[in-house]
């Protein structure tokens, strides 16, 4: 068994200690092989209260220390991080099964979340006005909100943990979390590195459990969490919004996506094969930024799909242990789930063009998969995917294909490859989606405001903006004659 804990089991941290979880343990699986990796402590609703108990007690102080304190206990669990790269990629392959390149890289953006707001910790500023009638000055100030929920999938189960930890230490608020019951591993490890920077008693408390929703519900009924930042499904996210309008708690919501790619006739088709791979498979297309369906102009549509279709059978698919470019998806019903969009694709006419082989036993697997002549109302168009399959869309002429891009609830990212900028610039500012990628497949970064439109959620994370979600507002009126 995989284990990178010193007692393996006390894996609930509450008030700067371990402890085993009062409902058990449960088994965290290698999707590679189904194996179990380890086996992790189950954390009950009493832990997820004496977790709030702890936030709770500790938020006063913690608000009030110098921004430099904050700013400084997260630049040193950014290099913390980097130390320990190799050991936290190898967790996430162990837990996720993603590949061994992508874990890496995950790691390198998950630290940036600490970097960036170690820097925004020391920014927080206000504003100061005159009263338009004369006799009056505003001063408007910020606070944090006070103890946050934050609840993290299993897809990047590093960077959807620090890009809302960090920007919640940075602000002042202590913090609660539960990591997605797949994946936790990862979670725990970090929270040890952020011990080992320093991190005070009760800042930061984590609940793995199995028991995710009566345990989120009883933080969202406590009078004492003031904030929710989730990440995961559309489905999840609107029952989590609901009970968080039974006490008007402050909710962030990171949801699900539907990623348009879009290629015009003129597109260098060498760079949108690039952008494409990326955009498509990193991390076997389970991400909620993943391009969902391509929209490939006609004059160039068979020429794209030859290219993209070779680069695709090129993709070794296995263990990230041994390398390869991807891995498992995380489940088996993930695998029957992806292959019903492609079955029902098929039904509908459309065909597969290109596969690349995967291993014959063991582990979650889906063929890498590139499907041409799909019509543009398939289910694997209109459906989050979350699997390596890249369904093809010809179009000709501009409004049929924005009108195409734009009919889905899903708002989150996009990408547009184009030869001529000004035309791409104005395609994406057509696009109703919060992210788009210009001439590249990568939309994600600590400096920018990363978010959704539509049902793909509410708020940013990232960039000043990701601060903010962790602030209060307040203005003082001031009597100035
Ligand atoms: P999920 O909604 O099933 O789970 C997300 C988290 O919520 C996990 O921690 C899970 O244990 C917990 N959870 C599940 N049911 C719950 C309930 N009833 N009450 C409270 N908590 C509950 O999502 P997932 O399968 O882990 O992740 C995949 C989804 O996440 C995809 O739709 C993807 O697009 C989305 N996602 C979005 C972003 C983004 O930034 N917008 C990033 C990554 C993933």
């Amino acid at each position: 068994m995989f284990s990178d804990r010193d007692s393996a089991r006390a894996d609930v941290f509450v008030g700067g200690r371990w402890r085993a979880g009062s409902a058990g343990e449960f088994d965290v699986l290698d999707p590679a092989t189904g194996a179990v990796v380890s086996r992790v402590s189950d954390g009950s609703e009493a832990d997820g209260t004496a977790a709030v108990d702890a936030a709770a007690a500790a938020f006063p102080r913690w608000a009030a220390t110098a921004p430099r304190e904050r700013s400084e206990l997260l630049r040193r669990t950014f290099e913390l991080m980097l130390r320990d790269r190799e050991r936290l990629a190898a967790l996430i392959s162990a837990e996720n099964g993603k590949a061994l390149a992508d874990a890496r890289a995950e790691i390198t953006y998950a630290a940036e979340f600490f970097r960036w707001f170690s820097e925004e910790a020391v920014r927080t500023a206000g504003g100061f006005g005159a009263g338009p009638a004369g006799g009056t000055r505003t001063v408007v100030t910020h606070k944090p909100v006070g103890v946050a929920a934050l609840v993290t999938p299993w897809n990047f189960p590093a960077a959807m943990a620090t890009r809302k930890l960090a920007p919640a230490l940075a602000a002042g608020c202590t913090t609660v979390l539960k990591p997605a019951s797949e994946t936790p591993l990862t979670t725990l490890a970090l929270t040890r590195l952020l011990v080992e920077a320093g991190l005070p008693a009760g800042v930061v408390n984590v609940v793995p459990t199995k028991r995710s929703g009566p345990l989120v519900s009883a933080w969202l009924a406590d009078p004492r969490v003031r904030k929710i930042s989730f990440t995961g499904s559309t489905e999840v996210g609107r029952v989590l919004l609901r009970q968080a309008a039974d006490r008007v708690v402050n909710a962030s919501m990171e949801l699900g996506g539907n990623a348009p790619f879009v290629i015009t006739a003129d597109a260098d088709l060498d760079l949108a094969v690039e952008a494409a791979m990326v955009a498509k498979f990193r991390g076997g297309g389970q991400a909620c930024t993943a391009a969902n369906r391509f929209y490939v102009h006609a004059a160039v549509a068979a020429d794209f799909a030859d290219r993209f279709g070779a680069a695709v059978e090129k993709l070794t698919v296995g263990p990230a242990a041994d390398g390869h470019d991807i891995g498992p998806l995380i489940s088996a019903r993930a695998v029957t789930e992806v292959g019903a969009l492609v079955d029902q694709a098929i039904s509908r006419g459309a065909v597969v063009s290109h596969q690349a082989p995967v291993p014959e036993a063991g582990g979650f697997y889906y063929p890498p998969t590139v499907l041409v002549d799909v019509p543009a109302d398939a289910d694997v168009v209109r459906n989050e995917i979350f699997g390596p399959v890249a369904p093809l869309v010809t179009w000709t002429d501009e409004e049929t294909l924005l009108r195409m891009v734009n009919d889905t609830e899903m708002g989150l990212a996009a990408y547009v490859v184009a030869g001529d900028l000004g035309r791409a610039l104005r395609l994406a500012e057509r696009i109703d989606a919060g992210m788009v990628g210009i001439n590249r497949g990568l939309v994600s970064d600590p400096s920018a405001p990363f978010g959704g439109m539509k049902q793909s959620g509410l708020g940013r994370e990232g960039a000043r903006a990701g601060l903010e979600e962790f602030l209060e507002t307040q203005y003082f009126t001031v009597d100035w004659r």
